[in-house]
């Protein structure tokens, strides 16, 4: 579904980052994953490496809270392969503090990261991509983009923010035919999840009505899709993959 195209994935080291760059190895594209540390974004390689010697992957580990290093890395990109089809804007942390202990820095963290570091990686790809004569812009929100949190308000906060920005850049970009969209995972086993215990995660189980957890590969599924030729005429969406779920 993606013969000779080109991705970046950033946050591509684990969890759903990874799976999005396996889907999209599996299906012709070349990709390259960032990470946060280089020896993460290593380990990522070699496993992929190891899953299929012939996948063109590659990765690197620039500054997502720089607008300069990230520009340069995508010109890295640009050089390497041409041009940049699909950027995928996944990195995100979160954290589930009540507002009392809430530290402030902690919510300037995840806003810089879930939404300043998304609209950097898109204005640099976006030059790009115009340039070749399009491409698409894909970003990872969360089912909290719908429903709020009862706890850790910045998280929410920040995938309000990204939907904004991914409808927004859907109408202005739409003329350089380059198409914006969000999948909202709903609560998705990895890492991150990882941490929450299992009487917080048995009760969330039971209210979805597909009766599990999201995997990493059901969201990767929908990046394939939105990533494709398949999508040519979807744009501004946020797709929810939650089964459901409405907490
Ligand atoms: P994860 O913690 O397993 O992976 C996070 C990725 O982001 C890693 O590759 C990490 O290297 C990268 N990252 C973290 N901090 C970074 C930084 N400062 N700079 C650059 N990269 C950084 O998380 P995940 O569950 O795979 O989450 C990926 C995305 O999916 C996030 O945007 C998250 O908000 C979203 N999401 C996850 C769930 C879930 O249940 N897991 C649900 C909804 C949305």
């Amino acid at each position: 579904m993606l013969k000779g195209k080109v991705a970046v994935v950033t946050g591509g080291t684990r969890g759903i980052g990874y799976a999005i760059v396996k889907k999209f190895l599996e299906n012709g594209a070349s990709a390259v994953l960032w990470g946060s540390r280089q020896e993460n974004v290593d380990r990522a390689l070699e496993r992929l490496r190891q899953d299929n010697p012939d996948w063109q992957v590659t990765g690197m580990a620039p500054d997502l809270g720089s607008y300069e290093e990230i520009a340069r890395a995508l010109d890295s990109v640009k050089k390497k392969y041409g041009k940049i089809d699909i950027m995928v804007n996944n990195a995100g942390i979160s954290a589930r503090d009540s507002l009392y202990d809430y530290n402030p820095e902690d919510f300037d963290r995840i806003m810089d990261l879930n939404v300043n570091s998304v609209f950097r990686c898109s204005k640099a790809a976006a030059a790009i991509m115009r340039e070749h004569g399009g491409g698409v812009i894909l970003n990872t929100s969360s089912m909290v983009s719908f429903y709020g949190q009862p706890a850790g308000s910045g998280y929410p906060a920040s995938k309000f923010a990204l939907n904004g920005l991914t409808k927004s850049l859907a109408r202005e970009l739409g003329r350089d035919h380059i198409r914006v969209n969000a999948v909202a995972p709903g609560v998705t086993r990895t890492d991150m999840m990882e941490a929450v215990p299992r009487e917080v995660i048995e009760p969330i189980v039971r209210t979805i009505p597909l009766g599990r957890l999201g995997e990493a590969e059901d969201i990767a599924n929908a990046f394939l899709f939105l990533a494709s030729d398949m999508a040519s005429y979807i744009t501004g969406a946020i797709i929810p993959v939650d089964g459901a779920a409405m907490t």
